[in-house]
């Protein structure tokens, strides 16, 4: 066990649902988030037991092109706050599927919100064949989409990347390679929660 370090985070993007894995990738490339991707990321990484002061250094290294001054001047109270220890000390949870859907739509720039309710069909059908999804799989993710079924879309991205991970590619080739392990995954709970993918994926490799 142990807690959760600011270095293990990268380790980690695999068990991450798609709207916080797009989160972390952008915050590698720009070294930045804007205020609703940061609350989003932020309280995901709070959520999967990132304590306070492990939180700062790992924003503190992502924004790598503030110096140490700006980043405390600018971005370390809101951190703080979400944690709990400023303000009217509110312990802020992370943010569920329902909220993340239905909460503000993306503009040009913020990289908050859920990819299968705030993508484009074809960039979210590019990402999914960059995950190695076959044109079955994919088609059957985007029915749930074009159906406004966005967690029964998550759910069933679940079930595909992880049986992959697991070696289960097809069930003729490949289908002994991982004993029960497809049952394993298919019989995972709806995702409600993007804690709740990250948890049922970090327990399924446990
Ligand atoms: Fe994230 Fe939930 Fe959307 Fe999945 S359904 S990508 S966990 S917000």
């Amino acid at each position: 066990t142990g807690e959760l370090h600011a270095e293990d985070v990268n380790g980690l993007t695999f068990h991450m649902p798609p709207c916080m894995d797009q989160l972390h990738t952008e915050l590698r490339n720009a070294q930045h988030l804007r205020h609703g991707g940061r609350m989003q990321y932020g309280l995901f990484l709070k959520g999967i037991g990132l304590p306070l002061e492990q939180a700062l250094l790992f924003w503190q290294k992502a924004f790598g092109k503030h110096t140490a001054e700006q980043f405390n001047k600018e971005y370390a109270y809101n951190i703080r706050h979400s944690y709990g220890m400023e303000g009217k000390r509110t312990d802020y949870t992370p943010y569920s599927c329902k909220g993340i859907i239905m909460g503000s739509t993306p503009g040009p720039g913020d990289h908050h919100g859920c990819p299968f309710r705030h993508w484009p069909a074809a960039k979210l059908r590019d990402s999914l064949s960059a995950r190695g999804l076959d044109d079955f799989d994919k088609e059957d993710v985007m029915q749930f989409v074009q159906g406004h079924h966005y967690q029964l879309a998550c759910t069933r991205y679940f079930e595909v990347t992880r049986a992959m991970k697991m070696g289960i590619l097809t069930e003729t080739l490949q289908g002994g390679l991982v004993e029960g392990g497809k049952s394993r995954v298919a019989s995972q709970e709806t995702i409600e929660h993007p804690n709740q993918f990250f948890e049922q994926s970090y327990l399924l490799f446990r």
